[in-house]
């Protein structure tokens, strides 16, 4: 029986995944909360950090601080070196073709950001289209909404179905010739639903739309490669990707990026100023205006030996029986109910329970030291769509065990016992 079933897998390691073995190398994890082992389940909001990378930054401050770029002395050089050394593992990271092709950024948001400012605020007129998806993130909905505020451009939102998948075949009615660019989620922050990004930008490019993926909750998940998938931009954040805060990457094709007018001005992004006229340095730096994140960049780099030191297809592999295992143990549970149930998803069991307020779900998980999200997830119009104010939501990583879904599920038990 299923009960059985379950016992007998509990603690074997998926697909020989070392997944002990990983967790001693993130340092946050060893900790107690409330008096109870730390079970840390909110990797969508942010995932930790390895050792490798929280030394990397301190070995930065303590060995290599300088600023990057034209200087003139050892440790500029050598912080330059390791900056776009880092820009060179990121490139090979999404398989672009181009060092020119990848600009850092804060994080998504910012890289979303850009792209409407730079690319649709010069190029957008009123009546164009920008197509999004009901299951966007505010970040890829309020940048847009902003531009069509300056260029009187047109939103289009393609729905989601009850499971919480796109209907690509109203997606593909949203289409048309006025549509300029499409821009949508490679997986859902709220859902865990993943997208069918390759047909969608075939629909798109069909119709002469550029796509923007925003990719936050894809790379810590799966292996991406931007030039099999052919999207025009991919954004990304590195503190969801076992790197540092503050750090994130803009891909564009480099014939898009090189028309586009800068998005700030000051140092680094210029080539030449005098009062008259300023030219503009080439890419990728024409958008890194001023003294960048350079321990960010590095950090993020040093994440990026250490997920494809594991490999993605195994994190990918681990994380995928994480979620079928708590999704099993859900259909058990009276009175839950999963919102998100797509065919294909990755990473996220976003949940509520009936009669028991989300925030009550999270506050009591948290004596229990299980920490998960509750609220919308900065993804409203999802919420509207399920009518509902709020999901709770655990989100898996490459350190999470099936012993921390029990205990995810020992505390929802008693969350129904207190409510009950
Ligand atoms: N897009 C998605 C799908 C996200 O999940 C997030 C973060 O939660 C973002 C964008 C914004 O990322 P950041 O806050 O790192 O800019």
């Amino acid at each position: 029986n299923d009960a059985n079933d379950l016992a007998a897998v509990q603690s074997q390691p998926a697909f020989g995944f070392d997944v002990q073995r990983w967790r001693a190398d993130f340092p946050i994890l060893q900790q107690t909360v409330h008096g109870k082992p730390l079970v840390y389940l909110d990797n969508a909001a942010t995932s930790q950090k390895p050792h490798s990378v929280i030394d990397c930054e301190r070995r930065y401050y303590s060995e290599l601080n300088a600023n990057i770029h034209r200087s003139v002395h050892e440790l500029g050089e050598r912080a330059t070196a390791a900056f776009e050394g880092a820009r060179m593992k990121v490139r090979r990271f999404i398989n672009a073709g181009d060092n020119r092709e990848i600009v850092f950024v804060r994080g998504t948001t910012e890289a979303i950001n850009l792209v409407a400012q730079s690319y649709g605020r010069n190029l957008f007129q009123v009546g164009d289209e920008i197509l999004l998806t009901e299951m966007e993130h505010h970040s890829n909905i309020v940048p847009w909404q902003l531009l069509r505020e300056q260029t009187g451009a047109v939103l289009r939102v393609a729905p989601i179905n009850d499971a919480g998948e796109l209907m690509l075949d109203e997606f593909e009615k949203c289409l048309n010739p006025r549509t300029k660019l499409v821009a949508v989620a490679h997986v859902s922050n709220a859902l865990g639903s993943v997208n069918p990004i390759h047909r969608i930008i075939e629909l798109a490019h069909a119709m002469g739309a550029v796509v923007l993926v925003d990719g936050a909750q894809a790379v810590p998940h799966m292996a991406v490669n931007v030039q099999d998938l052919d999207c025009d931009f991919y954004a990304f954040s590195g503190h969801k990707l076992y790197g540092p805060t503050g750090i994130g990457v803009l891909y564009g094709k480099a014939e898009l990026l090189d028309a586009m007018p800068p998005y700030q001005g000051g140092g680094d992004m210029i080539s030449q100023v005098t009062f008259k006229q300023t030219l503009y340095n080439v890419l990728p730096y024409k958008f890194e205006a001023g003294t960048s994140n350079i321990a960010g960049v590095i950090g993020l780099g040093t994440a990026l030996d250490y997920v494809q030191a594991l490999g993605l297809d195994s994190i990918a592999a681990h994380e995928h029986d994480l979620l079928a295992y708590a999704t099993r143990l859900a259909h058990d549970v009276p009175g839950m109910r999963l919102i998100g149930t797509a065919q294909d998803k990755a990473g996220i069991l976003s949940f509520t329970l009936d009669g028991v307020h989300p925030h009550d779900i999270g506050t009591i998980l948290d004596r229990e030291g299980v920490a998960i999200r509750a609220g919308h997830h900065c993804a409203m119009p999802v919420m509207e769509h399920f009518q509902i104010a709020a999901t709770a939501r655990a989100s898996f990583a490459l350190y999470n065990t099936r012993d921390e879904i029990d205990a995810l599920f020992a505390g929802i038990d008693k969350v129904i016992d207190m409510f009950g």
